[in-house]
């Protein structure tokens, strides 16, 4: 895990508004989307042909900490990325958005996702002469288009749609628009916003909110939509043989405030507290959630069963998710750091834990630990997701295989591990339920990767290139 991954779990934001301050809009953006990113934070603006970017290692409040720097932005067109990724060798020439020169002009570039083909066409790209200034699957994608780019900005973007596979959502700014691409699979989430007559893309909806602008719709899997001058129009690029949204941004990693592909990610987790409820109905005393993800789920379980919520465990909100800390020493003192015990409220209690996923157990046995420390007498665990058994190839870091736990031992196995009186996984069939029955990937549960299947190479191959 101490390598530079290409792999990236990201947010976008982008807006074409003459008439507002483009690069300040999208800071608040881009703030309202940092849980999808820690380590570096971008935004570029435009004019025309002119493309002017900042950015830098670190949270987009670090990032833009000296307020000329927004100041010095004007354009009236802006994209910015947030970026999580492990820690590595060039983290800041992966920082994103990618600005490149090229014979047609400039063109800036933020993708959030992962290519599964990124190796192979990265090769052929290579062959041709291309250089790559970055280890990230984004640069393939900027290379493709400016390759293509003779036709025309929208069709390059499909011709490259062609030849990508995997997972992405992407901004491209450019000739005077922003165009916004997802895959055909629709994994990553993309959805569009208006502001005072002009539009904006987002990764999440809780993104527009911020920005007070009004939800539209979400982009279509395999649709090209472009915001510029002109409004609003759309193409449909490649389509997907099935439509497969990422459940695990239902799960884990999108804002609850964020409705998704119409889908409220509150809502299906607290629907997954309800199924768990009625999969696995424990007698408790207190039903406490590991905030904040749990949350919602120990809620809904708590209110089907009539049982008493509590916070037993409090968070320190100024701390960032542990799996940002690279080495395993450090994940489990970003741990400790990050949550405390109520002695007041666990002890001599019964207690049901509810967390949104278990992917290594380091967080489960310290909660535990902790837990039975301040004087719980069970602590019963309960996840609001199916056993992570598989590694996902589109873009959310859910570890290597053999660190994923559920893929070494089995519930019992796992249950003695962390130290539970018991544990229950959310089933796959009560996965689909809270979410409403949609069309959704649980591949990392399931094992049943999109057509094409992934190539079985490790993760990191692309730096080997
Ligand atoms: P672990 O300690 O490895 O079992 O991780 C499970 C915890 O990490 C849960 O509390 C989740 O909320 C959180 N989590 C799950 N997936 C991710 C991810 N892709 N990145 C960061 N944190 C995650
Ligand atoms: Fe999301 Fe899992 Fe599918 Fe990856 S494998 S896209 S994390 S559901």
């Amino acid at each position: 895990m101490d390598r530079d991954k290409p792999r990236e779990e990201c947010g976008l934001f982008g807006i074409f508004a003459p008439e507002q301050d483009t690069a300040r809009l999208t800071y608040f953006g881009l703030y309202a989307l940092q849980h999808r990113g820690q380590e570096s934070a971008g935004i570029a603006v435009s004019d025309d042909r002119r493309i002017k970017v900042h950015k830098a290692m670190g949270l987009v409040a670090e990032v833009f900490a000296d307020d000329a720097l927004i100041a010095g932005l004007r354009g009236k067109m802006a994209v910015g990325h947030v970026r999580y990724s492990t820690t590595g060798s060039s983290l800041l020439a992966n920082a994103q958005p990618l600005v490149v020169h090229f014979q047609h002009g400039m063109l800036a570039l933020a993708h959030n996702g992962n290519l599964t083909n990124a190796p192979q066409l990265k090769e052929e790209l290579c062959l041709r002469g291309v250089v790559f200034h970055s280890s990230t699957d984004s640069e393939i994608i900027l290379n493709l288009i400016a390759g293509y780019k003779r036709n025309g900005l929208e069709d390059a973007v499909i011709k490259t749609m062609m030849d990508l596979r995997g997972a992405y959502a992407v901004l491209i700014m450019g000739d005077g628009k922003i165009i916004g691409a997802r895959d055909p699979y629709g994994i990553r989430p993309l959805c569009i916003g208006i502001l005072e007559g002009r539009y904006c893309l987002a990764s999440e909806s809780c993104a527009l909110d911020v920005v007070g602008a009004d939800f539209l719709r979400d982009v279509r899997p395999g649709e090209v939509v472009t915001i510029s001058a002109e409004g609003l129009s759309s193409r449909q690029g490649p389509s997907g043989s099935e439509t497969a949204h990422c459940s695990f941004e239902h799960i884990y990693l999108a804002r609850p405030d964020s409705t998704i592909d119409e889908v409220n990610v509150w809502e299906s987790r607290f629907r997954m507290g309800r199924q768990l409820a009625a999969e696995c109905p424990l007698q408790a005393d207190i039903v406490i959630p590991v905030p904040d993800s749990g949350t919602p789920a120990a809620l809904g379980y708590a209110q089907a069963l009539g049982l008493h919520f509590a916070e037993g465990l409090m968070k320190n909100r100024y701390v960032g998710r542990t799996f940002i800390q690279p080495t395993q020493e450090m994940r489990e003192t970003a741990v400790r750091i990050k949550l405390n015990g109520n002695e007041r409220i666990l002890r001599g209690k019964n207690v049901v834990m509810v967390d949104d996923s278990l992917v290594r157990g380091t967080t489960s046995l310290k909660l535990i630990q902790l837990v039975r420390h301040c004087g719980a007498r069970e602590v019963h665990m309960l996840i609001s997701s199916p056993p992570v058994r598989y590694p996902c190839y589109y873009g959310i870091d859910t570890a290597e295989r053999e660190s994923l736990i559920a893929n070494r031992m089995d519930v019992d196995g796992i249950r003695d591990f962390i130290g539970a009186d018991s544990l229950y996984y959310l089933s796959e069939n009560g996965l689909r339920a809270a979410l409403r029955g949609g069309d959704y990937c649980l591949a990392c549960f399931d094992g049943r990767y999109l057509d094409p299947p992934p190539p079985s190479r490790a993760k990191d191959d692309l730096e080997k290139i």
